[in-house]
Order: C-alpha cells, then sequence, then structure tokens
C-alpha cells in the first residue's frame, strides 16, 4: 500500500503556472527523490501530493483510490517536518503520540505504536525527556516518529536535514535509507542536495521550472542523463 499516481497534475499561483500539467508514477514502496535546484516546484509538488495545497487541474490517485479532493488527514500520508517543529514543553513520549490524539484510539494501541517508533528509531531511552534535551539528529528522529505512529502509506519529506550540521546530515541519510528498508513503505523525499539524491534513491525525479526533466535511477541519470541540465545536476562527466 503506497501507490501514487498523478495525472496531468498542475498548480497555478493567481496566473503564474508554477507547476505544467505532469504525470508520474511513485510505486509502492519505492524510494522517490525530488531534487532540482531553489524554486523549481519541489515543495509545491509535495504539498499537492500530502494535500496542502489544492491542484490546479489534474488527478492524484493513491492505492487507485481517488484522492485530489480528499483533506490531507484523509490521504493515509505522513509529512515528517523538520524537528524544530517539535513541542518543547512536551516530552518525546507526548511529541511522538500527539498525531494519533483525535484518532479515537485505544491507550494500548497509542502505546504499542509509540514504543514501536522509538524502537526503530533508538530513542526508547529518551521518551521521558524533553526536546531541548535532546541532540540534533534526536530531535529529527522524533520528528520521523510522529509519522511512523500513523503507520501512513508514504512517507513526505521536504528536506528534513538541512538545518543539521555537514557530519549529522551524513548519518542521518544513512538513519533514513535503513528506516525505509526496514518499513518498506514508500517515501517521498524533496532535496536539492545531488549527493542526497543520488545515495538515497530508488527513483530520481529531476525537476526544473516545475516540469519533470528525466526521472530514473541514479545510475541511469549518471550514465545516460538526457540533457546538460540533467547531467549538470547529477554530476555526470558528459
Ligand atoms: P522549491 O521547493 O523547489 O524551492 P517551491 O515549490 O517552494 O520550490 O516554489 C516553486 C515556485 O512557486 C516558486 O517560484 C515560488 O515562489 C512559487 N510559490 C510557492 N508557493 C507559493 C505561494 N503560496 N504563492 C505564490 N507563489 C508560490
Ligand atoms: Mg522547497
Amino acid at each position: 500500500m503506497g501507490r501514487i499516481t498523478l495525472d496531468q497534475v498542475q498548480k497555478k499561483f493567481g496566473d503564474v503556472e508554477v507547476i505544467p500539467p505532469l504525470d508520474l508514477t511513485i510505486e509502492d514502496g519505492e524510494f522517490v527523490v525530488f531534487v532540482g535546484p531553489s524554486g523549481c516546484g519541489k515543495s509545491t509538488l509535495l504539498r499537492l501530493i500530502a494535500g496542502l495545497e489544492d491542484v490546479s487541474g489534474g488527478e492524484i490517485r493513491i492505492d487507485g483510490k481517488p484522492a485530489t479532493d480528499l483533506p490531507p488527514a484523509k490521504r493515509g500520508l505522513a509529512m515528517v517536518f523538520q524537528s524544530y517543529a517539535l513541542y518543547p514543553h512536551m516530552t518525546v513520549r507526548k511529541n511522538i503520540t500527539f498525531p494519533l490524539k483525535m484518532a479515537g484510539m485505544s491507550e494500548e494501541e497509542k502505546k504499542r505504536r509509540v514504543d514501536h517508533a522509538a524502537e526503530v528509531l533508538n530513542l526508547t531511552d529518551y521518551l521521558d525527556r524533553r526536546p531541548g534535551q535532546l541532540s540534533g539528529g534526536q530531535r529529527q528522529r522524533v520528528a520521523i516518529g510522529r509519522a511512523i505512529v500513523r503507520e501512513p502509506a508514504a512517507f513526505l519529506f521536504d528536506e528534513p536535514l538541512s538545518n543539521l550540521d555537514a557530519a549529522l546530515r551524513v548519518g542521518m541519510r544513512l538513519e533514513i535509507s535503513e528506516l525505509h528498508e526496514r518499513l518498506a513503505t514508500t517515501m517521498i523525499y524533496v532535496t536539492h542536495d545531488q549527493v542526497e539524491a543520488m545515495t538515497m534513491a530508488d527513483k530520481i525525479v529531476v525537476l526544473r521550472k516545475g516540469h519533470i526533466e528525466q526521472v530514473g535511477s541514479p545510475l541511469e541519470l549518471y550514465r545516460t542523463p538526457r540533457n546538460l541540465f540533467v547531467a549538470g545536476f547529477i554530476g555526470s562527466p558528459t
């Protein structure tokens, strides 16, 4: 569960077409990276999928079901925000449980999910701490934990590591890749960092001015970039 299809999805802000009609299929379990220069529409495309922006045209399907008109909470997807979105006065356990507050779920089920997320993320010993008592990497894991407890069909990341220092970023990349292997859930990951794209993705979507320049595995894009923009951006020697 976690196949997402975009059929002629378009976005305009006023008269400005930020995303011209675009087709894209994301397979269940894939790790897909949207990459491209600042302002090319990566966040907008992710927000359209999440339902945080309304499309100006086209259809979005999640596991075959029309999702274009569903509010974010009904899409079964979880957006991972940067760690500064944590509540400083709440414990780690409360922060991770927070998205389940309205879910009408039993306390046992909530606890099971939080304990599972904490175990997957190596946060079991930190559940009673507050975000201010954690390292940057641990705080980012708490932010991911908030998504895991929802057991989403797909995780959506928008440059989650851009506030971390370089050394920590490398470690977190590995952690997110391992999390993907462990959960086998679809992940869509937005970055402007070519190295992140090349090291993390099953499939890279290269965006430029809102349209897709090329879609392919890191190896395909490296070996057979379709044009100089892709070659230059991916850093292949063409
Ligand atoms: P990226 O994430 O790749 O840096 P964005 O998706 O944030 O790019 O932005 C793509 C384009 O859409 C930019 O030109 C940006 O200025 C414009 N844009 C984004 N959000 C809005 C908005 N709410 N209103 C008007 N223009 C917007
Ligand atoms: Mg962005």
